[in-house]
């Protein structure tokens, strides 16, 4: 097996005390050294777990260190256990999971558990901010259904391009590699083409279909290719551009809203396009990015550094 099985990760974070542990160690510098600098001892050595509290002491400075402070953990009522566990399910899964069914499995509150998504779900957007250089990406655009509040049954909705029932997406696919998903109010070139400025280089080669938003790619310095759809081709058979990669990536982000999240309101949608955006660029780590989640938290010299200066 190439990847983390749920037996593996709960042997590795099963238990409160190692959840904690490994906490510290995500979030501590990295000299691995005391957050008091008039100490510096080795924290692998002289921090041990205070009794009682989710926190750890530094045997020779005395200074308690809570690994949970400036965190989404912190000062939520749920194990750190669940919410190892909670994220866990949350990255292995191909087509997300709903609030209901953690509701339903561990018995929290429903508004509880919505809540909680969406800070893991900010938490992954912290973590998405990368540097595209020198790479084959394809672009492309998509709707999903959203939120049909305020509206009646018998709406008169039209489908696909500028209807009010759906939100356009705009997808950054790089091949074999990570994914971007823009919520955008249209897709106009208008709207399209600054958001392909602001996160993608000029170095870039890019694939799209013939949407005409496109057309003044090359007048702005990119390597472009186009693949005419309505031609029923799909590879061009001169550049070899296609835009297989993100019809792909967008057929699963379609599934995890039509099979888990269900009812995604337009305001929220950001949210969890970035949750699909994280499973995708992380799809071949071991832990599927658990790891690399985890080291997303700001430092923990963040929290206590601070407080030093202002004593
Ligand atoms: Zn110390």
């Amino acid at each position: 097996m190439h990847y983390m099985t749920v037996p593996i990760f709960k042997k590795k974070y099963g238990s409160e005390a190692a959840c904690l542990k490994a906490l510290l160690e995500f979030r501590m510098n990295g000299d691995g050294l005391c957050f008091n600098p008039l100490c510096k001892a080795s924290i692998d050595k002289y921090y041990h777990p205070l009794k009682g509290r989710k926190a750890f002491i530094c045997s020779r400075c005395l200074k308690h260190v809570y690994p949970m402070a400036g965190s989404i953990f912190d000062h939520s009522h749920i194990k750190v256990s669940d919410w190892f566990y909670i994220i866990f399910k949350m990255l292995y899964s191909r087509n997300g999971i709903s609030a209901n069914e953690i509701h339903r499995e561990f018995g929290f509150a429903y508004r509880t558990v919505f809540k909680m998504l969406h800070q893991v779900r900010g938490l992954m957007m912290d973590c998405l901010d990368f540097e595209l250089a020198n790479s084959v990406v394809e672009i492309d655009e998509s709707y999903v259904l959203t939120g049909n509040k305020g509206y009646g049954r018998h709406f008169p909705f039209t489908r696909g391009r500028g209807s009010l029932r759906s939100t356009s997406i705009l997808g950054i696919i790089e091949r074999r590699g990570i994914a971007k998903f823009i919520v955008i109010p249209d897709t106009s070139a208008t709207t399209i083409i600054p958001e392909i400025i602001k996160n993608v280089p000029t170095s870039t080669l890019i694939y799209t279909d013939s949407w005409g938003a496109y057309n003044q790619l090359k007048s702005l310095g990119y390597k472009h290719a186009m693949v005419n759809h309505s031609k029923y081709e799909w590879v061009d058979s001169n550049t070899g551009a296609s835009t297989n990669s993100a019809e792909g990536a967008f057929s699963n982000l379609k599934r995890c809203i039509v099979g888990s999240w269900r009812n995604v309101s337009p305001g929220k949608l950001q949210n969890y396009v970035h949750e699909q955006a994280f499973r995708h660029s992380y799809r071949f780590e071991y832990d599927y990015g658990f790891e690399i989640l985890m080291r997303c938290f700001p430092p923990l010299s963040d929290v206590y550094g601070e407080k030093r200066k202002a004593a």
